[in-house]
């Protein structure tokens, strides 16, 4: 070895951390895992069901430049991939927090899937799907640093796509996402390092979400990024690359100050602020 830090990213890690640093500390250490809940688990199969749908038998004969279109044969093949992931994935469910049962996941699944069928699907052109990457954010004297990811999709027109499929509609709170949004921070940056890598180098440097919320709405948002939000990803996966390298530190910063540290969304909970004795 060379003797310096090695580190692997991605944009969840960053998030994670974001939310709070201790909570992301007892995580990647080990001390206690994130259980798998019913929302994420329904998210997962629609989101697989859509990337089954697009991916291509072939890739090397799937360079549309033309658009795809609605027809009876694809939207049962959505359905029936949706039904098999539902069926795969659900039994590793260990929190009910949102619908309570499959039948009502399933029932919610199928209604979000014939919304995106109807408002996303038709009219898109995709170069690439699932996309993977892992590339070189920096490198210094003591340590190397890459980003890892997988983007839905790059589309032709479009650009950087990605799915979701939450309750809520959080496209409403897109000021936020303008200012902070870490993932279109990291995807944006990745394809302006694929320059030449793609089908077709994108000027642009912007991500589009698709938001499909509820039983039936479907949003979308579209956040700018630039090279000066580039600068500060790697400042700020620098800092937390070192606060990883103090691994002498056996507690990071406490931050209560959210949904996520709760009795429900915390796994660390009872290790921290539900703890009832102290000493
Ligand atoms: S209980 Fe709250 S403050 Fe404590 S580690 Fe978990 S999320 Fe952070």
């Amino acid at each position: 070895m060379d003797g310096k830090w090695h580190h692997i990213w991605h944009q969840s890690d960053l998030k994670t951390f974001e939310m709070c640093p201790e909570r992301a500390r007892k995580i990647w250490a080990g001390e206690v895992s994130d259980p798998e809940s019913d929302a994420a688990v329904l998210g997962t199969a629609c989101h697989n069901a859509v990337e089954r749908l697009l991916l291509p038998a072939d890739p090397d004969s799937y360079n549309h430049c033309y658009p795809v279109e609605r027809c009876e044969e694809s939207y049962d093949l959505l359905h029936d991939y949706f039904e098999q992931e539902l069926t795969e994935l659900s039994p590793s469910i260990e929190k009910w927090n949102s619908y309570g049962s499959v039948d009502k996941m399933r029932s919610m699944g199928t209604s979000k899937l014939d919304a995106w069928y109807e408002e996303i699907y038709n009219g898109l052109t995709p170069m690439h799907v699932e996309l993977p990457f892992k590339k070189l954010l920096f490198e210094d004297d003591e340590r190397v640093v890459h980003m890892e990811g997988r983007i839905d999709l790059i589309d032709s027109n479009l650009g950087i796509v990605d799915w979701k499929f939450p309750k809520r509609d959080y496209t409403r709170d897109k000021w936020q996402y303008d200012r902070w949004d870490v993932q279109s921070t990291v995807y944006s940056w990745a394809v302006d390092q694929m320059k030449g890598e793609l089908k077709r180098d994108f000027e642009e440097h912007a991500m589009t979400f698709f938001v499909v919320h509820g039983k039936s709405g479907v949003s979308q948002m579209r956040i700018d990024r630039s090279p000066q939000d580039w600068e500060f990803l790697k400042r700020k996966v620098e800092a937390l690359s070192r606060l990883v390298e103090r691994s002498d530190m056996e507690v990071w910063t406490l931050n209560d100050a959210g949904w996520w540290c709760s009795e429900k969304w915390a796994p660390c909970w009872h290790l921290c602020k539900g703890k009832e004795t102290y000493g």
